[in-house]
């Protein structure tokens, strides 16, 4: 049975419309597709509902920013959506740190996921202004820039084979002297020994940006029901919708999975359609400083004895410092050798983090694939699309794909961005096993275990 939606809309808002695939366009800044009447020759595309019915186009299942953003998206460019979240905006995207940092984050043999960073990071002005305009809102986007330290000759070592790395890659990275870092930083250590500048890699308060996706989103006429997933709904062969914690069945033309790191443990479709996820835990200390004037100015990444950490300094004198990388399934304890071995590494690099007020210390799960790359597009059950698996960058991605996950949902075209992350990269698309595969080689994730 469809279920009562607060909304209703007439044909021509319909994305399969012409009318609907010239908004889709025109809100994604793109061309316009030429003939309104073709559909895409995919099998296994998203299914539009009928115009004027009362049951939504798509229903997303998870309100992190990956689902809130797709939901606007989707909603903007004239479907009808419901999301389902008994709590949009609290898992990973309320733990995270906020980085927009493609080019200091970048890692060996992940080129294809930093062209997708790069696209997301240029893609974020403009989103941030037509978020903010139509949830009235900011959302804290900083184009702050990020200095990555070493702390000693060491740790300047591996600065210096990132940088030539990145170097070959052809991004923006600036060489500075432990001088130089200490006039751009003045509450760094004297016996830093040099840096590497990153003036494109910037910050967003993803605990306002969440909220923000929340209000624009509803004001594009989505509904969020704050309300758990216990199913996804199989007719005959296709995802036809999904079945609420209490019973209510909600039937939509297709049903996208942005579960986090839940994603792949929703029961319903047939093994292998699932996305093979495993949860990977970060612990995260937020301290208080002054506001004026700032603790840092600029996103700061250090290096101090081979050991990793970040601070990313809020405008409100807030400094998040983080992160564990954690393999510990679904647990989010905070345990004190996380916060104090954080707390040891950010001294080393900047002594009077110790003076600053110790405000919050927080536990999130990223959602990590095989390859830790996201999976984006449809998954082997027809109406099921999965839109999962950020891991450290699902912030960062945020608006390309919402846009990419948009213009699917309106056209059934997977956007030349996102297609080296098609869930069928590991396996037969189409054949239903394809998942299988991945899951056979590296495993499943059972009651918060991975089972091989
Ligand atoms: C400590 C830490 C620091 C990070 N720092 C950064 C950073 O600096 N930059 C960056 O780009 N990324 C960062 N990340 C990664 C980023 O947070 C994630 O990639 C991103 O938030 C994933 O978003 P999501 O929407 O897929 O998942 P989540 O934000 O986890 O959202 C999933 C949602 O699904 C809902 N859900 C689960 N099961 C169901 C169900 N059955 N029914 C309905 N809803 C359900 C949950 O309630 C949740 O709201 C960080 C992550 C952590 C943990």
């Amino acid at each position: 049975m469809a279920a009562l939606l607060p909304w209703t809309k007439d044909g021509s808002d319909d994305a399969s419309s012409p009318t609907g695939r010239f908004r889709l366009e025109a809100a994604l800044g793109r061309d316009p597709v030429k003939d309104p009447h073709e559909r895409p020759p995919h099998a296994h595309g998203p299914q539009v509902s009928d115009p004027g019915g009362d049951e939504p186009d798509v229903v997303i299942v998870g309100g992190g920013c990956i689902g809130l953003g797709t939901a606007w998206r989707a909603a903007r460019a004239g479907l009808r959506v419901t999301l389902a979240d008994p709590h949009p905006g609290a898992g990973a995207s309320w733990a995270a740190a906020g980085m927009l940092a493609p080019v200091t984050e970048v890692h060996y043999g992940e080129e294809d996921l930093l062209r997708l960073n790069l696209t997301s990071a240029a893609r974020y002005p403009s989103f941030v202004a037509e978020l903010e305009r139509e949830a009235e809102t900011t959302v804290g986007y900083r184009r702050c820039g990020t200095l990555f330290v070493a702390a000693d000759s060491g740790d300047r070592a591996v600065l210096e084979e990132l940088h030539q790395f990145q170097q070959s890659l052809g991004l923006e990275v600036h060489v500075l002297s432990g001088r130089e870092c200490r006039s751009l930083e003045p509450m760094l250590a004297p016996g830093i020994r040099g840096g590497i500048l990153a003036p494109g890699d910037h910050q967003v308060d993803n605990r306002r940006l969440a909220p923000a996706l929340v209000t624009a989103a509803t004001r594009r006429g989505v509904a969020i029901r704050r309300t758990a997933v216990v199913e996804v709904v199989v007719t005959d062969g296709r995802a036809s919708g999904v079945r609420l914690e209490g019973g209510e069945v909600l039937d939509a033309g297709t049903v996208v999975l942005a579960a986090g790191c839940w994603s792949g443990s929703i029961p319903g479709p047939p093994t292998g359609a699932l996305p093979a996820l495993r949860p990977v835990k970060g612990q995260i200390v937020h301290l208080r400083g002054p506001a004026h004037p700032p603790f840092l100015s600029r996103n700061l990444r250090g290096v101090a004895q081979g050991s990793q950490v970040y601070l990313v300094p809020r405008q409100d004198g807030r400094v998040v410092l983080g992160a564990t990388v954690e393999e510990k399934g679904y647990d989010t304890a905070i345990t004190a050798e996380a916060v104090y071995t954080l707390l040891r590494d950010a001294h080393q690099l900047l002594p009077g983090v110790l003076e600053l007020e110790l405000a919050e210390t927080h536990a999130g799960l990223r959602p990590a694939s095989i390859d830790n790359a996201p999976l984006l597009g449809p998954s082997s059950l027809p109406g099921l699309v999965i839109a999962t698996g950020h891991y450290r960058n699902g912030v960062l991605l945020t608006p390309v794909t919402a846009d990419a996950m948009a213009t699917y949902l309106a056209t059934g075209r997977l956007e030349e961005d996102v297609t080296p992350f098609s869930p069928a990269r590991f396996g037969d698309p189409g054949s239903g096993r394809r998942l299988d595969g991945a899951a056979g080689r590296a495993g499943r994730i059972e009651g918060g275990e991975l089972v091989r």
